[in-house]
């Protein structure tokens, strides 16, 4: 199978130029092929937020290079990023980061408006990502009106909206107690298996990881290790 991701030797610096200049990430270079669910593993300051910035396209690094789902991330333009990231990548954050005025629904619905979807074909395939994510009932429901789990759900559903080649999830259960963050695991082994979804899951916990096919151990902007199951 061919590879979804394939990162060459990226580094990042921050204060380029200047005395204090500092290399976070000291050469990265990853493979992840279609269908794989990875962790990135690592302590606090390792560089995995760093690191995913770079895969989610949030930056640019300093040197090296970047293929996602054949195109080259690289070498294209500032402009072309924003439809490259909205079209590949689905984000899920450990703050879910939903729209607070917009229902359950219509947050679903937002990658697809970016991607000029009409307005009937935003509603059918919202309304069967509620299904997915078993939340038909809270459709009309204010991210407010939801509890932290549901609201990972919405996220999650949201993710998946346009279909994009990876799923890019940054410590999405750091904000949940263990028994709605099982919940939202299971969601992510569901997408996995059933959809064949390439996650990324990018978390501080060996025991989540644990859960993966595949671990990738970075310390300070190294990767240490990358074990396959
Ligand atoms: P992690 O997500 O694993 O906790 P980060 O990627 O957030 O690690 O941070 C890695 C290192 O990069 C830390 O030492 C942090 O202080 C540094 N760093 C992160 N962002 C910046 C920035 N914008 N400017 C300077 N240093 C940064």
């Amino acid at each position: 199978m061919s590879n979804v991701i394939k990162l060459e030797d990226i580094k990042k610096s921050y204060y380029i130029g200047q005395p204090n200049e500092l290399e976070i990430l000291h050469g990265i270079s990853i493979e992840i092929k279609y269908g794989e669910f990875v962790s990135i593993v690592g302590q606090s300051g390792a560089g995995k937020s760093t690191l995913m910035n770079e895969i989610g396209i949030l930056d640019r690094p300093t040197s090296g290079k970047y293929f996602l789902d054949g195109i080259d991330v690289s070498s294209a333009k500032d402009n072309e990023l924003s439809f490259i990231r909205n079209q590949k990548i689905g984000f899920i954050f450990q703050t879910y980061n939903l729209i607070p005025q917009l229902t359950a629904q219509k947050n679903i619905e937002v990658p697809m408006l970016y991607a000029r979807i009409s307005r009937k074909e935003r509603e059918k395939r919202s309304r069967k990502l509620l299904e997915l994510v078993d939340m038909t009932e809270r459709a009309k429901h204010l991210p407010s009106e939801l509890s932290g789990g549901q609201k990972q759900r919405i996220a999650i559903a949201r993710s998946i909206a346009n279909n994009p080649a990876i799923l890019l999830a940054d410590e999405p259960t750091g904000a949940l107690d263990s028994k709605t963050g099982r919940l939202v695991m299971d969601l992510f082994h569901k997408l996995h298996k059933e959809q064949n979804k390439t996650i990324i899951l990018i978390t501080h916990s060996p025991e989540l990881a644990q859960e993966t096919q595949r671990i990738i151990t970075i310390s300070d902007g190294r990767i240490l290790s990358d074990e396959r199951k």
